[in-house]
């Protein structure tokens, strides 16, 4: 049997409206996966629903709030209705705001969002995944971001989230095992809606040269995609607690 086919699991991703998220979910149902889709827009959850239908696969779209724990419950009593639930992908993430500033500059609002979202959310994601996951487990993937590596200048708050992303994710791994793996796929600089509103490089250049990838391109959804399906399927059966970095070799 092919170690990374996923048929007959159920999945859930969350902000699996667009971006990262989207190729997730189109890549976990390329794989076999029936895939419930969390977000908070309605026509994008649609959407993306009906392509992973168009590959064959079950799917639902959900609309939720990540920061809010009793609609990631609701998410998950909704995906129950596929069947066991065998992956959870804490994807949902990014700037609320992306004005840069220094961390002397950032007011604790813009702290607390940053935080709530790319944190506190996937804290929320795994304790449920892990609550609804039956006897034969599964797999939780949390999506954090090269930006963990350390310093990001004027990026301070997300920086720390995923971070503190990656420790999340080695501490449930241990409190999890055997019955469920937790790891992470850290991406690189991939051009989505946000990744655009947050960055502000001049149009002359590629912007690959300018930010540095030695792969010489920008990442897409399926990259990460990719590393997802790999990471949620019995092709990694043995791995747990760790982070993919998924970035060009940044
Ligand atoms: P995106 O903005 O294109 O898509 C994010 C999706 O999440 C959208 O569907 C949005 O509706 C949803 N979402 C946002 N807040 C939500 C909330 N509170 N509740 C439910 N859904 C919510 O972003 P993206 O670039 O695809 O980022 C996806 C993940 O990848 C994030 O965790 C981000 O931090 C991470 N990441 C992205 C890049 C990049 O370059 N794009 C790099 C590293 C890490």
């Amino acid at each position: 049997m092919n170690p990374f086919r996923l048929d007959g699991t159920v999945a859930v991703v969350t902000g699996g409206g667009k971006g990262i998220g989207r190729g997730i979910a189109l890549c976990l149902a390329e794989a076999g996966a029936d895939v419930v889709v969390c977000a908070r827009t309605k026509k994008d959850v649609d959407e993306v629903a009906n392509a992973v239908r168009a590959l064959g696969r079950k799917a639902k779209g959900v609309v939720a709030d990540v920061t809010n724990e009793d609609q990631v419950r609701l998410v998950a009593e909704e995906a129950k209705e596929l069947g066991d639930i065998g992956i959870w992908v804490n994807n949902a993430g990014g700037l609320p705001d992306a004005t840069p500033r220094y961390l002397t500059r950032t007011p604790l609002d813009r702290w607390d969002a940053q935080l709530d979202l790319n944190l506190r959310a996937v804290f929320i994601g795994c304790q449920v995944a892990a609550q609804v996951m039956g006897e034969n487990g599964g797999a939780i993937i949390n999506i954090s971001s090269r930006a963990a590596k350390g310093s990001s200048l004027k990026n301070g708050p997300y920086a720390a989230s995923k971070a503190a992303v990656n420790s999340l994710t080695e501490t449930f791994a241990l409190e999890l095992a055997p019955r469920i793996r937790v790891n992470a796929v850290a991406p690189g600089p991939i051009p989505t809606e946000n990744f655009n509103q947050s960055t502000n490089f001049p149009k002359d250049k590629p912007i690959e040269q300018i930010i540095g990838v030695p792969l010489r391109r920008l990442g897409t959804p399926e990259d990460i995609g990719n590393a997802v399906v790999f990471m949620a399927s019995p092709a990694s059966s043995w791995v747990t607690g760790q982070c993919l970095y998924v970035t060009g070799g940044m």
